[in-house]
């Protein structure tokens, strides 16, 4: 398709009643396709700091980066993901890993 009916078709798309939106993403959508990140699930909320080992009601939200959850540890200072100190921590490619059982969660 050309790029400028490419963008006349996504201009007729705003004109589209919401049940006719519906069916179109349902169309779009590839069945048993799996979304670009891991789910909350595959990636649980730390049960402490990893840094110092502070309980979990020590820790602050404190925003996300690169798509993770970000935690801040109240006695030590020091910020960090879900995946820090774990193994999962530095490997990429995140969205092939739905495909794998989840981690499991380390022992203290
Ligand atoms: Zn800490």
């Amino acid at each position: 398709m050309r790029h400028a009916a490419f963008i006349e078709l996504l201009n007729q798309t705003k004109q589209l009643a919401s049940e006719q939106r519906k069916r179109l993403v349902e169309d779009l959508t590839v069945p048993g396709a799996v979304s670009a990140e891991p789910s909350a699930e595959l990636i649980p909320a730390p049960a402490g700091c990893p840094h110092c080992g502070a309980a979990g009601d020590r820790l602050v939200s404190w925003g996300q980066s690169h798509g993770l959850r970000h935690y801040r540890c109240r006695d030590c200072g020091r910020t960090f993901n879900a995946l820090t100190g774990r193994a999962l921590a530095h490997l990429r490619k995140r969205e092939q890993w739905p495909s794998f059982p989840p981690p499991v969660q380390p022992t203290r």
